[in-house]
């Protein structure tokens, strides 16, 4: 039997966890620059257009990989919504055999395409917002327009997309604040999602006492009633969720909050995913040091199996949890590396 033509199996990690959702950066560009995520001038190393994958080159990678075990991709960058002709790699990516298709997006762009996405078939977005103050909202992502991405999740509430929002926790700015953003998503149909500062990016360039983990998160969220078991989603990403106890005002069903603390506690062992940077590279994890180019496979005629092999080389690579914690601890984290931010690897 050809080796392209044999029966598919799962692509699995070295732990032998089964990877069932990707990230897939499809642009390092964005039109905002967060302090935690770039420079103030933006990304350093745009690649040129060329050095992206093309959308064919994606929509096979993927459609391989959904007859591998793969459920869900989730879009992201940089800031996915500025890459060209979004919509059609949407509708083409939706029709690749997987089951969800969601896209992480700074909302700028939303108010104009949220309607389009959802017909070419995104079942959903995270939308960063990292305050509900146009002045702070504006220095965190140094300009950023808190009345656009506004627009931006009304059009994506009309449009009928599921809505999460993400914020990213930082002690001089927002902390004071994580109630009151919780509210405002639920009070448009939203779950909020709070994310601890990742020593990542420009995240690695902020002061530690940035950093604000789970414990102290719970209690900035005291006031909401949240109960005390935090629950996973199998097989849809990293966060945690707290409910409020028993139902909402009116008899409206619990609501819920997600935390994201992948630093102050990890949850490695339940991760089911891999990255694939705009470039073609796969990143098994955010802090893994292994990467592997599939860009110049894709380009040169590789087949199915020899993509294959590589992706399952790369998953290898894939250690049983990662040390951000124990580097920050310990002093020696590798700030050149851990440089290499969300925007480049794909948040
Ligand atoms: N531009 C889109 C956005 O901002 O939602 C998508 C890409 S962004 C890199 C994806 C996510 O990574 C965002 O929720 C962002 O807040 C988060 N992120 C970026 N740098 C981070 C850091 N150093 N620590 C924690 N989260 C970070
Ligand atoms: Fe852009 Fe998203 Fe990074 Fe902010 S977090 S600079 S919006 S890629």
């Amino acid at each position: 039997m050809p080796a392209d033509h044999e029966p598919p199996s799962e692509l699995r990690d070295a732990e032998g966890r089964a990877i069932r959702y990707l990230r897939l950066s499809i642009t390092d560009r964005c039109d905002m620059a967060c302090t935690y995520c770039m420079p103030p001038e933006g990304e350093r190393e745009h690649g040129l257009r060329d050095e992206l994958l093309s959308f064919e080159e994606i929509v096979r990678l993927v459609r391989l990989l959904a007859s591998h075990g793969l459920r869900r991709v989730r879009l992201t960058g940089g800031e996915p919504l500025v890459r060209r002709d979004v919509v059609s790699l949407v509708a083409r990516l939706a029709e690749t055999g997987i089951e969800d298709l969601w896209l992480t997006t700074n909302g700028s762009r939303l108010a104009a395409l949220a309607e389009p996405l959802r017909a070419a078939g995104l079942v959903g977005v995270n939308v960063s917002v990292d305050s509900l103050d146009p002045a702070r909202f504006a220095r965190i992502t140094r300009g950023g327009d808190l009345f656009g991405v506004r627009r931006g999740l009304e059009a994506a509430l009309a449009a009928g997309l599921s809505l999460r929002t993400n914020t990213v926790v930082l002690r001089s700015e927002n902390l004071g604040e994580l109630a009151a953003i919780a509210r405002f998503a639920w009070s448009i149909g939203a779950t909020p999602r709070f994310i601890e500062l990742m020593p990542i990016g420009e995240g690695a360039r902020l002061p530690p006492s940035e950093r604000v983990g789970a414990v102290e998160m719970r209690a900035a969220l005291g006031e909401l009633g949240l109960g005390d078991e935090a629950l996973g989603d199998p097989g849809r990403g990293p966060a945690r969720y707290l409910s409020t106890r028993g139902e909402g005002t009116g008899g409206a069903p619990a609501r819920r909050v997600g935390l994201i603390t992948a630093v102050s506690d990890e949850f490695c062992a339940s991760c089911n995913r891999m990255r694939v940077t705009s470039h073609g590279e796969v990143r098994p994890c955010l802090a893994s040091r292994r990467a592997v180019s599939l860009r110049e496979l894709l380009r040169g005629g590789a087949s199915d199996r020899e993509v294959l092999h590589a992706l399952g080389w790369a998953l290898g690579g894939k250690g049983p949890g990662h040390r951000f914690d124990h580097d920050a601890q310990s002093g020696t984290l590798d700030v050149d590396h851990h440089q290499v931010g969300m925007s480049l690897v794909g948040g």
